[in-house]
């Protein structure tokens, strides 16, 4: 009895296991197809200087609308496209479109002098998929002179010298480079000592712990004031209310991303943002009081 009990759970726990592999190739098939369709989309999050409050640049982020699932993150379809040798495909759909739209926008080189696109780890690790990279790039040529490549810790980490090489070829070419995420590797420090790179952005984990950790205010000081020094400009992410702005302003961030000044939006919301509201809006903080 207790053996078929057994054998009964193995063929459930199988099912389920062949259901769950079923599931992940049919929404690996989903991804293919919006790839080659270009059913995927962009979003423009700007980001402001916190000294005046001026627009500085824009993160772009990629948007899936699957008809049949609904929205589907790119934490989500990001890691699944690096495991099936997708994510070449995503960026180059991300680079074009975003040339595209934003030199169609007449604003580009005006009110947005720079525009960060993010890199997955598995693509700055190939030579073979930054060579392609390049090419895009080139291809798209409004865009290239405001560029920006954002670019994880553990990416440029996994092979540091090899790194330096490579970013210090690439900003020869004129291209800039941001630390996505800054802070949640293990070798921060090594970064900032090694990297030629033009960017740092504390991940939202540290804004969030900002105000309740007087740890993490000194580390974010730290981190700033090594940054000045190294001439390297300081973005904090995810900042989401005025009492975190505040403390940014005061741990001496350069710039601000997030909810409290402006959520990610389409191109033609980016286009009213810019014209119309961008310098109505003000993170200083004694203005919003
Ligand atoms: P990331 O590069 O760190 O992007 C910032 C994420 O934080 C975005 O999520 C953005 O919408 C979100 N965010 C911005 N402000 C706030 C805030 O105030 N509060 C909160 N809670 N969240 C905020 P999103 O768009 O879902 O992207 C998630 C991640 O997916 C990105 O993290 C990035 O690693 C990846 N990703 C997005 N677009 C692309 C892309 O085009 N290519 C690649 N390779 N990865 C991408
Ligand atoms: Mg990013
Ligand atoms: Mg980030
Ligand atoms: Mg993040």
């Amino acid at each position: 009895e207790a053996k078929r009990n057994g054998q009964g759970m193995i063929r459930q726990f199988n099912q389920a296991l062949s259901q769950s592999e079923q599931e992940r190739q049919a929404l690996l098939k989903d991804l293919r197809d919006a790839i080659v369709h270009e059913k995927l989309s962009l979003v423009y999050q700007p980001q402001f200087s916190v000294l005046d409050g001026g627009l500085t640049g824009c993160e772009v982020l990629v948007r899936w609308q699957c008809p049949k699932r609904g929205f589907i993150g790119p934490d989500v379809f990001i890691p699944l496209a690096e495991r099936n040798n997708l994510i070449s495909g995503i960026t180059a759909f991300v680079v074009r479109q975003a040339n595209k739209e934003l030199s169609e926008s007449g604003f580009l080189g005006k009110s947005i002098k720079r525009v960060s696109v993010n890199i997955s780890a598995q693509e700055f690790n190939s030579e073979k998929l930054m060579a392609d990279l390049l090419t895009l790039l080139h291809q798209s040529p409004q865009l290239y002179p405001y560029l920006q490549l954002e670019i994880t810790e553990t990416a440029a980490l996994s092979d540091l010298s090899a790194s330096v090489r490579l970013l210090t070829r690439l900003r020869e070419q004129g291209l800039k480079f941001s630390i996505d995420d800054f802070g949640t590797g293990y070798s921060s420090l090594a970064m900032l000592k090694n990297l030629p790179i033009d960017e740092i952005k504390i991940d939202r984990d540290f804004v969030n712990d900002l105000l309740e950790q007087p740890r993490v205010r000194a580390i974010v000081e730290a981190v700033t004031t090594m940054a000045r020094v190294l001439d390297i400009s300081v973005v904090a992410e995810g900042v989401e209310t005025q009492a975190q702005l505040d403390q940014i302003k005061l741990c001496g961030c350069h710039e601000v991303q997030g909810y409290l000044t402006a959520r990610p939006m389409k191109i033609d919301q980016l286009a009213e943002f810019v014209h119309v509201q961008w310098s109505s809006v003000s993170v200083q903080p004694s203005v919003r009081q």
